[in-house]
């Protein structure tokens, strides 16, 4: 638990009688305000496995056959003016199950003391990174060999990512953030165009249905000598461009080294806003992955010679776990017949989730939701949350809480398909009965999971908007 507040500056304030030096005094302040300013951190660490961890993400085994480029994990640390501090973890890995980014959170809070409100673990949801600890653990045949590669990789990261963390926070040094926002069209809605379609409909300029969210926020960290130390971007859209067995970061992972390359002192990093429901269409082309990374990285360009807007140095987070209950919790009579399903995932699952039942285990009702709100200054507000959510959520959140606002998805947790109310109420894959591809001990969420989600979101966001100095900042 950590307090935030202003407090000092105030109580000064109330003691001075004359005017005149009550202006001296606030201009004192200002100046010393805006002279201390942000300090900003960053590390990185390739995450390119050495052994032949499967690739993840697809309900197949796919043993690796080579790298097109390396896989990397990257951290930024920013700290306000009072000492607050965040740090930022991206990645290209497919999923990080909760077993593994808890061992982190506690590693950082034994080490660092970064409590949980204060860092937000991305991954951008690469479907040529490898797999890790129990994500989709039922997507891929039981190897031993194997089973014991991802337990060896998995525990490798783990350390990497502590050490990379403690390596940004080491980093921190004066510097000044701006963010802006560009767009760019490649991210299409998967449940409203089916895919034999989308090049037929794109090649006779017809426009495609539902959905998307073709923003690309950008954050810029720039050093006191004018360098560009880091650049954060972000996309709604599921990095699926490729299925086969090579080793890279998809199109996130094109757009960061063009980037990269064009800025050789930066660091670039990328977060998948909200791109649970949203393809990179038409796909499965080495040609079009890098055509998807150059838009990208074009539509950050774009930005960056733009007039971007200053950001103020002050930092509030909160973060809490809101419960998601399940629709229907499975029992023995469910699993039962599915043990002989033609789905060799299904068919996994209900034998895994039968063996927990024969050991006496009791499923729970409902599984914790991690979500995030981080303000920085007035200006910028992130919001963080689990999963794969819909993009329905960018929309709303982005609508109800003005410019300036970042929803990520993809934080923390793989857990499963997060659909609004609407790809609910519509069913099919994100929205429907599927939950038993993630794990869960159950076919659907209940109905009311975006009502659930809201409730908490707004809530964050209410403390960290909060002019209360003693709000709570949470878990
Ligand atoms: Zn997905």
């Amino acid at each position: 638990m950590e307090f935030l507040g202003r407090t000092g500056l105030t109580t000064r304030r109330q003691v001075v009688c004359c005017l005149l030096a009550t202006v001296l005094m606030a201009w004192a302040s200002s100046t010393q305000v805006s002279a201390a300013g942000w300090k900003a951190g960053v590390a990185r660490a390739v995450i390119t496995p050495e052994n032949p961890v499967w690739l993840a993400g697809y309900g197949t085994k796919r043993a690796p056959d080579g790298k097109l480029h390396d896989l990397w994990m990257k951290a930024l640390a920013l700290e306000d003016d009072e000492g607050h501090r965040v740090v930022l973890i991206t990645s290209d890995f497919q999923g990080v199950p909760k077993g593994m980014s808890d061992q982190v959170f506690v590693q950082l809070r034994m080490r660092f003391q970064l409590e949980r409100h204060q860092v937000m673990f991305t991954f951008s949801h690469n479907h040529c990174g490898p797999r890790l600890g129990d994500d989709l653990v039922d997507y891929y045949p039981v190897e031993d060999e194997q089973v014991k590669l991802v337990e060896e990789y998995t525990a490798l990261m783990v350390e990497a990512c502590v050490a990379m963390v403690g390596e940004s926070l080491s980093a921190l040094a004066p510097a000044t953030l701006q963010m802006g926002q560009g767009k760019t069209t490649f991210a299409v809605n998967r449940r409203n165009n089916p895919e034999a379609e989308v090049p037929d409909l794109l090649a006779a300029g017809k426009p495609l249905k539902g959905p998307v969210d073709h923003s690309v926020p950008v954050l810029t960290v720039t050093r006191s000598d004018g360098k560009l130390a880091a650049v954060l971007f972000g996309y709604a859209c599921h990095p699926t461009t490729l299925s086969f067995l090579t080793w890279c970061g998809d199109y996130p992972g094109f757009a960061q080294l063009e980037l990269e390359q064009q800025h050789p002192e930066t660091t670039a990093m990328f977060v998948n806003t909200c791109g649970g429901d949203q393809n990179p269409l038409p796909r499965r082309r080495v040609e079009l992955c890098q055509k998807y990374g150059h838009m990208l990285a074009v539509a950050v360009e774009d930005v960056l010679q733009q007039q971007l807007e200053p950001i103020s140095p002050s930092l509030r987070t909160a973060f809490e776990y809101v419960d998601l209950p399940y629709l229907k919790v499975v029992d023995r009579a469910d699993l039962n017949p599915l043990l002989a399903d033609p789905n060799a995932i299904r068919a996994r699952w209900a034998a895994r989730m039968r063996q927990k039942l024969d050991r006496g285990e009791k499923f729970p009702a409902s599984y914790p939701y991690p979500v995030h709100a981080w303000q920085l200054g007035s200006e910028m507000l992130v919001i963080g949350m689990g999963a794969e959510t819909v993009v329905d959520y960018a929309l709303r959140f982005k609508l109800e809480f003005g410019g300036g606002t970042w929803v990520c998805g993809y934080a923390d947790d793989m857990i499963a398909y997060i659909p609004s109310r609407r790809v609910w109420e519509e069913g099919g894959y994100e929205g429907g009965s599927n939950l038993y591809e993630y794990g869960r001990p159950a076919f659907r969420w209940a109905g009311d999971i975006e009502d659930r989600i809201a409730a908490s979101v707004h809530r964050l966001v209410g403390q960290v908007r909060s002019t209360n100095d003693e709000t709570p900042t949470g878990e």
